[in-house]
């Protein structure tokens, strides 16, 4: 049988099909179309079913949304940064704005820089969990202090609660567009338009299901173009969900592990 699989959520923000073309030709003679569609990422007709990779996890910057998409993805593929400090803080009415070593400058809310404060009261660093309650917040916090310390942002306030903020921390999250673009490619791989000479990237299944460097190949051809032909998938029962489980956890439906959509294509 011929079966195509969406596979949501791999890296969080990735919504990517892929398709798992059988051994045997002969038994893509019910869906050959629906096959190329697949390949395409649009799902298409026939028989197919659908399961989704579970994320492991909200998306975050570097750090490991699913197993393998992140933590196997080499290093040089987060964008270095030089480690930048802060120089200058000039307080607003409702914000401060931070000017950085390269002289680049951006306003941060002060409501933004209380509700984020990295200190291990408010913030649990092994977890990248926040503590501090929502709650708690004053949105019409002002701050008692503002100095530029060690090159860093330290932000007193009104209740003696201090917070610092390194400039490299800072800059990263700068609410201007360059450093928004920026923090979209931060530690992802460029993503690549598909041209009318584009063809959809082949991998062999026994291939990525045995060899750790061909699914490392598969996961960054799929994080780039979003969709990739596994061929000679075995026909067995199950053969999907080995698959799946080779990227990651399978995530249930409400329709239970997975289910079987037919479509009965009507001339
Ligand atoms: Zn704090």
């Amino acid at each position: 049988m011929l079966v195509s699989r969406l596979v949501t959520g791999v890296r969080g923000n990735l919504a990517a099909a892929f398709s798992l073309l059988p051994r045997d030709p002969a038994i893509t003679s019910r869906g050959t179309a629906w096959g190329k569609a697949a390949a395409a990422g649009t799902g298409g007709g026939g028989g197919w079913q659908r399961a989704e990779v579970g994320t492991g996890g909200m998306s975050r910057g570097c750090h490991n949304t699913a197993r393998f998409a992140t933590q196997a993805i080499p290093a040089k593929a987060c964008v270095e940064r030089p480690v930048l400090d802060v120089t200058k803080a000039k307080v607003d009415t409702r914000t401060t704005t931070v000017t950085f070593s390269d002289n680049t400058s951006s306003a941060f809310p002060f409501v933004w820089l209380r509700e984020n404060c990295q200190c291990s009261t408010c913030f649990q660093s092994d977890a990248i969990a926040r503590l501090f309650l929502i709650d708690d917040l004053d949105v019409h916090i002002q701050p008692k202090e503002v100095q530029v310390t060690d090159g860093s942002l330290r932000m007193e306030w009104p209740d003696g609660h201090v917070s610092v903020f390194t400039g490299e921390w800072l800059r990263r999250r700068a609410f201007t567009p360059d450093s928004r673009a920026a923090q979209r490619t931060w530690c992802m791989l460029e993503k690549k338009l598909w041209s009318s000479e584009f063809e959809v990237p082949r991998s062999k299944y026994s291939t990525v299901m045995h060899n750790d460097k061909a699914l490392l190949d598969w996961l960054v051809v799929l994080e780039k173009y979003g969709v990739t032909v596994v061929e000679e998938a075995p026909r067995r029962v199950g053969a999907i969900n080995d698959f799946i489980e080779r990227l990651g956890v399978l995530k249930p439906t409400h329709y239970g592990r997975d289910y079987e959509i037919v479509t009965h294509v009507t001339p």
